[in-house]
């Protein structure tokens, strides 16, 4: 495992990371989640990746008992949460960027993670009803109290980003240091093209999330809905009608034929594809079983296969490169 500078800041994040979204505290037990969680620290990954919503809080109960019981040193990993969506109640307090929610959720995710404190806590989407200026300064308290080491965006605008690093820097505060935003052969905008000019500026670190687009680029739904997988689960039905496209699913084709003559899985090819990038700090994988991790990690014995050739020949087939603005 390789590790990786996020963005300006002095914190190093493992080329691959391992999240918990729709696993942790629902799709799969914990026996088998303590199995996942294991496998990737021991193929080095440093980063583990949870939310306040995700299972509405059990998977961070989830992942919190198995770091207690694995008892690694502290030292030796970073876990994260995000505060945004709450973790299923409807009142205004109980959600989104204001100074009660942000300080609750933390309190309540330490507690769930039973960690002193967090090494990473995104704002998990821009939050339009709550001034800049509010969030900002609760998440510098946090540091200043000890709580969190380091925070972050996930799904922000360029132009939010900016506003954070403006405000914190007329008032000394501390600024945001990562995005996680979605990056895959499918979803490309905000990583090669909006962010473009912070990673440049301010600095600009990015923990991508659904590096295989849910499953759709390992291939497996390629001779038709495979069952028994995400996209087959009622609560994503949103999320099937968006990315299981004949579009998509025709390009998908052509990559696993690409990789059949790299003699790698379609799904590795994706992987190695993203972390090709240099802007991208972390890949943050998923898996639901340990045979996808193991398969996903391996991804990087054959990182020598992406040549410059390989990279075009993929072009060729997303035929979706972004395009910088030109003035
Ligand atoms: P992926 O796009 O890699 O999807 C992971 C899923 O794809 C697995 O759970 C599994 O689903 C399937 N899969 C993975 N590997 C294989 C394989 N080798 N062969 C076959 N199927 C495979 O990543 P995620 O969408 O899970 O995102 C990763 C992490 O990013 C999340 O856990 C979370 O931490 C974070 N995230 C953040 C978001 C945000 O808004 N900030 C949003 C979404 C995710 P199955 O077996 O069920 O088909």
């Amino acid at each position: 495992m390789e590790y990786r500078q996020t963005g300006k800041s002095g914190l190093y994040l493992s080329e691959f990371s391992f999240g918990s979204w729709i696993t942790f505290g629902n799709q799969i037990d914990e026996r088998l989640s303590e199995q996942l969680l294991h496998k990737a620290y021991d193929a080095g990954v440093n980063f583990f990746d949870n939310a306040e919503v995700y299972a509405h809080g059990k998977s961070e109960e989830v992942m919190g008992k198995i770091l207690k019981k694995a008892n690694w040193s502290r030292d030796s990993y970073l876990v994260s949460s995000k505060v945004f969506f709450g973790t299923g109640g409807k009142l205004p307090t109980q959600r989104g960027l204001n100074r009660k929610h942000v300080i609750e959720a933390c309190h309540a995710a330490l507690n769930r993670l039973q960690v002193d404190y967090l090494d990473l806590y995104f704002c998990h989407r821009p939050d339009k009803s709550t001034p800049i200026e509010e969030t900002v300064w609760s998440m510098h308290q946090l540091i200043m109290q000890g709580k969190i080491l380091y925070w972050g965006t996930s799904e922000w605008s360029a132009q939010e980003i900016m506003e954070a690093h403006r405000f914190a820097a007329q008032h000394h505060l501390i600024a945001p240091i990562v995005e996680q935003p979605q990056y895959n052969m499918v979803v490309r905008d905000k990583v090669e093209v909006e962010y473009s000019e912070i990673y440049k500026g301010v600095g600009l670190g990015t923990t991508i999330w659904s590096p295989l687009a849910s499953g759709i680029l390992t291939g497996k739904y390629n001779d038709g809905f495979a069952e028994n997988t995400r996209l087959g689960r009622e609560e994503l039905d949103w999320l099937k009608e968006r990315i299981y496209t004949e579009e998509i699913i025709g390009k998908v084709r052509k990559l696993s034929e690409l990789a059949k003559e790299l003699d790698i899985s379609t799904a590795q090819l994706a992987l190695l594809w993203c972390l090709n990038n240099q802007n991208v700090s972390t890949v943050l994988l998923g898996a639901s079983k340990v045979s996808q991790l193991e398969e996903n990690l391996n991804a990087l014995n054959y990182r020598d296969k992406i040549t410059d050739e390989i990279m075009n020949a993929i072009e060729g087939i997303l035929q979706n490169k972004p395009v910088l603005p030109s003035y």
